[in-house]
C-alpha cells in the first residue's frame, strides 16, 4: 500500500520554528518510505488570514528543501466538496442545525461540552445555523504512533462538534477529513495541539465512509513559560539564509542525532542523512526554547552534556 502524508498550513502567518518542526517530521516519515508528500494550504477561514502567507510559506518550504509531491491544493477553491459532504451529513441525520449565538452557548456551559439544546428544540428558521454533527458512539480510542492509546468519553451531547460555522464558513473538523480522504493520506504526522480533535475526525471518516489514517502527533515546542509557540504570541518567522543551522537544531530537537560535521552540510546533504537514518520513535515528549529563542539541543561535539 503506498504511504501518502501532507503537510497541511494554514495561511495565518510566515512559516515559524514549530511548523517547520512539524513539516520536517511529516516529511521524513514519508519520505523515509519513499511515499508522497503532498501540500494543502487550508485557507478556508478569511478572517484569520494574512495576505501573502501562503506564498511566504511554499517559498520558505522550497527554500529548505522540503520539495511536495504534485500542485498545492488550496482548500478555498474546494467548497463543492465540503457542501457535498455537509449534505451527506445531513442525510445521514447526524448533523443538526443549531442557532446558539456565542453568549447562549457560554450560559448553556459549553466549557463542558455542548448540551445538545438545538438537538431538543430544532430551530426553525435555519438559514444563518451552525451544524453539529453527533458522535454515533460515547467511547473512541486510537493509537498515536508517538502519544500511544487515548481514549475519550463523552456524555449526552458533549462531543458534538461544529462542521459548518453561524457565519457561512466550513469548520476545520470538516474540511480536513474530506481532503485528506479525497487525497488519499495514510499518515497523518502533526503538532500534538490537534490530538484531541482526532476522535472527531475519526467520527467523521467513520460516518462518511472514508478510511482512517494513521496518527502521530509530535509535542509542540514552548517558550520558557511554557506557551506554546505559535503565530499567535508571535512567534518569529524563520530565515531561509540560516537554514542550515536551524535544520539541523529541529533534527536534534526531533531526537535525531545527525553528525557534527552536517552542521556544514547544505540542506539537500542534511535531509537525505536525516531520510536515511529517520527513527520516529527517538522523538521526545517534550521540546523547549531557551530565553533567547534558540532551540535548547546539545551541541553535538559534547554529546551527554546536559
Ligand atoms: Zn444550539
Amino acid at each position: 500500500m503506498p504511504c501518502i502524508g501532507r503537510f497541511a498550513p494554514s495561511p495565518t502567518g510566515p512559516l515559524h520554528f514549530g511548523s517547520l518542526l512539524a513539516a520536517l517530521a511529516s516529511y521524513l516519515d514519508i519520505r523515509a518510505r519513499n511515499g508522497r508528500w503532498l501540500l494543502r494550504i487550508e485557507d478556508i477561514d478569511p478572517p484569520r488570514e494574512q495576505p501573502g502567507a501562503a506564498d511566504s510559506i511554499l517559498y520558505t518550504l522550497d527554500a529548505f528543501g522540503l520539495h511536495w509531491d504534485g500542485p498545492v491544493v488550496y482548500q478555498s477553491q474546494r467548497h463543492d466538496l465540503y457542501h457535498e459532504a455537509l449534505q451527506q451529513l445531513i442525510r445521514l441525520g447526524t448533523a443538526y442545525p443549531c442557532t446558539c449565538s456565542r453568549k447562549q452557548l457560554r450560559a448553556r456551559l459549553l466549557s463542558h461540552g455542548y448540551d445538545g439544546h438545538c438537538l431538543r428544540h430544532p430551530p426553525v428558521d435555519t438559514t444563518t445555523a451552525a451544524y453539529r454533527v453527533q458522535h454515533t458512539q460515547t467511547d473512541h480510542q486510537f493509537i498515536d504512533r508517538i502519544q500511544g492509546r487515548r481514549r475519550y468519553h463523552w456524555s449526552a451531547h458533549q462531543g458534538d462538534f461544529t462542521v459548518f460555522r453561524r457565519d457561512g464558513l466550513f469548520a476545520y473538523q470538516l474540511a480536513v477529513v474530506v481532503d485528506d480522504a479525497e487525497q488519499g493520506i495514510t499518515e497523518i504526522l502533526r503538532g500534538s495541539d490537534l490530538i484531541d480533535e482526532t476522535p472527531h475526525q475519526n467520527e467523521l471518516q467513520r460516518q462518511l465512509g472514508y478510511p482512517q489514517p494513521r496518527y502521530a502527533h509530535i509535542p509542540v515546542i514552548t517558550n520558557p513559560q511554557g506557551q506554546k509557540l505559535s503565530k499567535q504570541n508571535l512567534a518569529p518567522a524563520i530565515d531561509p539564509v540560516e537554514r542550515q543551522a536551524l535544520l539541523f537544531k529541529a533534527l536534534r530537537l526531533l531526537g535525531q542525532q545527525p553528525p557534527a560535521e552536517f552542521l556544514a552540510a547544505s540542506p539537500t546533504e542534511l535531509l537525505t542523512w536525516a531520510r536515511t537514518h529517520w527513527r520516529l520513535d527517538n522523538i521526545p515528549a517534550a521540546m523547549q526554547l531557551t530565553p533567547e529563542g534558540v532551540p535548547r539541543v546539545q551541541p553535538p561535539d559534547q554529546p551527554g552534556t546536559p
